[in-house]
């Protein structure tokens, strides 16, 4: 993290939370959030936005969806369109999460188009990467993440409008967590490629969060590196305590 990037520490609540515990959840992680400096996003399933967003509405907590569909209302049973998600007050939406990239077989060309949509909403993309076991094991994980940048990241990106997620599919859910050096090493490599893409006054205003296993215990390590700006909290975001402790880590 420096100065000029505010840490961004974003809870995704994945396929989790009925609507009495969440609005629990969500209302306990705006008491505790009084007066911290950094952001603070919740991202609950699409069933709790409305409920969510109105317990964090005029509050430092931002509210943000998992996914979106690309295309805008109309004959798609199931899906759910960004205006939606604004309309419920979302200001963030995360793309390409490694659970879709795997369960629905997303493609860096979907996830592109996806955070493209949200771009032309206004929203926020947070566009997820990050490489597998055994892919790390074959000492791919730099080649893995520009591969990625170059097919997921659109050109229209800027520091306002996107924010990337390292997030080693290792590490995520497993209780592994990358070193804070390699974690570094990566977020390094992911900025330092990008400025091949984009301008360096863009790429160096863009967050780039780290996300596998953070947790209070782990998070002021992984938080002062120089270019990890933030956390993707999966387990730890369902439990206040954890995530505003990562949070207050910073
Ligand atoms: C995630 O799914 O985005 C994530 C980082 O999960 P966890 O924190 O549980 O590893």
């Amino acid at each position: 993290m420096t100065a000029d990037r505010k840490t961004l520490i974003a809870g995704n609540w994945k396929m989790n939370g009925l609507r009495t515990d969440a609005v629990a959840l969500a209302q306990n992680i705006v008491d505790g959030a009084k007066g911290l400096d950094c952001e603070l996003l919740v991202c609950p399933p699409y069933t709790l936005l409305h409920t969510v967003g109105d317990v964090v509405k005029s509050t430092n907590v931002m509210l943000g969806a998992q996914d979106t569909d690309i295309a805008s209302f109309g004959a798609h049973t199931g899906d759910v369109c960004v205006e939606m998600l604004k309309d419920a007050g979302c200001t963030h939406v995360i793309v390409g999460h490694s659970e879709r990239r795997t369960d629905h077989g997303e493609s860096d060309a979907f996830v592109c188009a996806k955070a493209e949509i949200v771009h032309a909403a206004g929203l926020i993309a947070v566009i997820c990467i990050g490489e597998t076991e055994s892919e790390r094991e074959q000492g791919m994980t730099m080649a893995t993440m520009s591969t990625q940048l170059d097919g997921s990241v659109p050109k229209g990106a800027t520091a306002e409008n996107t924010v990337i997620a390292y997030e080693p599919v290792w590490a995520i859910g497993t209780g592994k967590t990358a070193t804070p050096k390699d974690a570094e090493d990566v977020h390094d490599h992911i900025r330092t490629y990008l400025t091949t893409k984009l301008s360096s006054k863009i790429t160096n205003g863009m967050r780039i969060l780290y996300g596998g296993s953070m947790k209070p215990g782990n998070a002021a390590e992984l938080l002062s590196q120089t270019n990890i700006d933030g956390g993707l909290i999966g387990g730890a975001a369902l439990k206040a305590e954890d995530f505003l402790g990562i949070a207050k880590a910073d």
